[in-house]
């Protein structure tokens, strides 16, 4: 490859700056030019694309956010969009691009691919939910300030023996309510991937609980399952608890990443960079068993991921 693309796209996550940084830094030291494309797929047809060099990328690793934007881009779905991103790529040289988002990019990098532009993936998402790889860039600080809020919840709950159900993120999938629940001791969690309990359920898990001395009452719920602010008031009506839905929103996509997301962004940053040096294309960067790896982004996108049982089975244990 002599010029490399690099676009983040979908939902934000933060360390998706640290990736970008580290693309652009890894593949200027080998020698190749970087183009940055603001706005995912939209920029690349708008032709958004501008040379970045060493120091467009300075002083941005401690940044959430990034400083390429993100969109979503309906056009790109048709082959006509794909079709004339593949032309953009062309018109600025770009013969490799390094795609930084969830699953739904990566069905467009394979789209860009199959029309001749080496593409590869860097799974960025808070929501944990790409398949392929046991790590997304964006969760680990995503769990910390939803655990972070929670705690400060908690406090509140707990001075006014209150119930408080807080929705997480992760869109159709449980893993940030999940660690949120273990980790914040929450009495239960809600998760997509599991039959939902009952409200009669539900509310006897309280009532057991408040029997037992429980002074506050905890109860995660993951946003693929929603309905806070409706089991709150179920629960009051039927307990007479004092209840209050929390709904934590877009607080939980910013803040500075933590030393895990700027490792990992670093890491599948710079590896996606090797893999167009090694004249690969179409592939994914995955962190499997502690290991940088890549698949075929095909393949990746057929495979399915399951919530650990053991873990799951721990939030009902230890709170
Ligand atoms: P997140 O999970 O964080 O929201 P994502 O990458 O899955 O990230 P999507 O909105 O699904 O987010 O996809 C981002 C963009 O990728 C879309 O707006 C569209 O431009 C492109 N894209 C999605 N699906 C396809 C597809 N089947 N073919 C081509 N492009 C696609």
């Amino acid at each position: 490859v002599t010029t490399i693309g690099v676009l983040t796209s979908g939902g934000d996550a933060p360390g998706m700056n640290a990736a970008i940084r580290s693309v652009v830094r890894t593949a200027i030291s080998r020698g190749i030019k970087v183009m940055g494309i603001r706005k995912g797929y939209n920029g690349l047809l708008a032709g958004d694309v501008f040379e970045m060099d060493t120091r467009s990328v300075s002083d941005i690793i401690q940044r959430g956010g990034t400083i390429l934007q993100t969109a979503r881009c309906k056009e790109f779905i048709t082959a006509e969009g794909q079709q004339r991103g593949a032309d953009m790529c062309r018109v600025f040289g770009i013969d490799g691009l390094v795609v930084i988002g969830g699953d739904g990019s990566f069905q467009g990098a394979e789209k860009l691919a199959n029309l001749g532009i080496n593409t590869i993936g860097v799974p960025g998402t808070i929501d944990l939910d790409i398949a392929c790889t046991e790590y997304t860039i964006g969760f680990d600080t995503a769990v910390n300030t939803a655990m972070d809020a929670i705690n400060k919840i908690r406090d509140t709950s707990t001075s006014h023996r209150r119930c408080s159900i807080v929705e997480v993120m992760g869109r159709h999938a449980g893993y940030i309510a999940l660690w949120c629940a273990i980790n914040s001791g929450a009495e239960m969690v809600l998760l997509p991937e599991v039959p939902r309990p009952s409200d009669e359920e539900i509310v006897k898990k309280i009532i057991e609980n408040k029997n037992k001395g429980k002074k506050h009452f905890l109860i995660v719920v993951a946003e693929g399952v929603g309905g806070a602010e409706q089991l709150a008031q179920t629960i009051e009506k039927v307990t007479g608890i004092e209840s209050r839905a929390t709904i934590l929103g877009h607080l939980q996509r910013g803040g500075s990443p933590t030393a895990v997301d700027r490792m990992q962004a670093s890491m599948m940053g710079a590896k996606a960079v090797d893999l167009l040096c090694e004249g690969k294309a179409k592939r994914v960067v995955a962190y499997i068993n502690g290991q940088y790896v890549d698949y075929d982004i095909n393949e990746a996108l057929k495979m399915t991921k399951q919530l650990d049982p053991y873990m799951y089975s721990l939030s009902d244990i230890l709170c």
